[in-house]
């Protein structure tokens, strides 16, 4: 059985995420999905817990995709789970240099035993991104563009102090 693990910060998981595991699940028998602790330069909307709740909220009819909580190398996280491959996706150039040093981190890490896969997201999710829903959300703007009917709720819930 093929796994591959896609890791993210998913704060929060937008319909570009969405996109990329469904093309990701086309492409392996099963998706391990692992929620990350925050990149300290990005401020946290939704807490470990929250955004692990609501990814699991999302595919908890799907058998053949796994919600985890990470943390440590997506490398030795991929292999913990059985995975010899990870997912992540790519928006434009911006994004580009990061991952190649992500990739080659991981390939070493895991003494060339975890290979990544660079996927693309289709035109109309291309340039989301949980920061730009961040900001309009700020806005007051709707968002429901941008992410699954689950996810507006929980961040107008947020909002509202709940
Ligand atoms: P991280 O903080 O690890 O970058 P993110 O949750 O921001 O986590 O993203 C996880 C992965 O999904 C990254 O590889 C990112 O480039 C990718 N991604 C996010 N949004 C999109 C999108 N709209 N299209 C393609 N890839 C995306």
């Amino acid at each position: 059985m093929k796994k591959v693990l896609y890791p993210g910060s998913f704060d929060p998981i937008t319909k570009g995420h969405m996109n990329i595991v469904e093309q990701a699940s086309e492409l392996f028998d099963e998706v391990v999905i692992a929620v990350l602790q925050n990149k300290s330069k990005n401020v946290g909307f939704f807490t470990l817990e929250e955004r692990l709740e609501i990814v699991k909220e999302l595919y908890k009819e799907r058998d053949n995709i796994k919600v985890v909580l990470g943390g440590g190398a997506a490398a030795d996280l991929a292999l913990l789970h059985g995975c010899k491959s990870i997912i992540r996706g790519i928006r434009g150039i911006s994004d580009y240099e990061h991952e190649v040093e992500l990739t080659m981190a991981n390939r070493e890490i895991s003494n060339g035993e975890v290979n990544t896969i660079l996927l693309f997201a289709d035109k109309e999710y291309q340039f989301i991104s949980s920061s730009m829903v961040k900001e309009v959300f700020d806005l007051e703007k709707d968002i429901s563009r941008y992410v699954d009917p689950l996810v507006n709720e929980k961040m107008l819930m947020k909002r509202m102090g709940n």
